[in-house]
């Protein structure tokens, strides 16, 4: 069994509100949530953070960055929306398995995680 807790959600391990499933990528709530819409958009194989991602990766995070704003859009997010990536402990990333926040819904800048 994986200790990251972002595989096992992929792996139906742990509970999670999806809003969106393909082959690559999920989207789900985040537990904690800093606005009415706060997403974390996963690729489902394990890869730690952005600082981990080389070249192989680069139509991966296209499509991530791309699927947050398709989603924001078919969500009523027409206003904007906020979109984070936390990199390493020094860039406050808590779980190590890459992950982009969408944030909207409101006008606050809440800090995200
Ligand atoms: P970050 O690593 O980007 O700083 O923060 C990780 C984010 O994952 C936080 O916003 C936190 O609320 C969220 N999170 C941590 N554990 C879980 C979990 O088990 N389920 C869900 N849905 N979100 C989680
Ligand atoms: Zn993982």
């Amino acid at each position: 069994m994986s200790e990251c807790i972002f595989c096992r959600i992929v792996a139906g391990e742990l509970p999670s509100h999806a809003v969106y499933e393909d082959d690559e990528l999920l989207v789900f709530n985040d537990i904690h949530p800093v606005a009415p819409i706060h997403w974390l958009i996963i690729p489902k194989a394990h890869v730690e953070s952005l600082a981990h991602c080389g070249p192989e990766h680069e139509a991966l995070l296209g499509r991530m960055l791309l699927l947050g704003a398709r989603l924001a859009r078919e969500h009523g997010l027409t206003d904007g929306f906020r979109t984070a990536i936390h990199t390493g402990r020094a860039g406050g990333q808590v779980v190590f398995h890459l992950h982009v926040h969408i944030v909207g819904g409101n006008e606050s800048k809440t800090p995200i995680g």
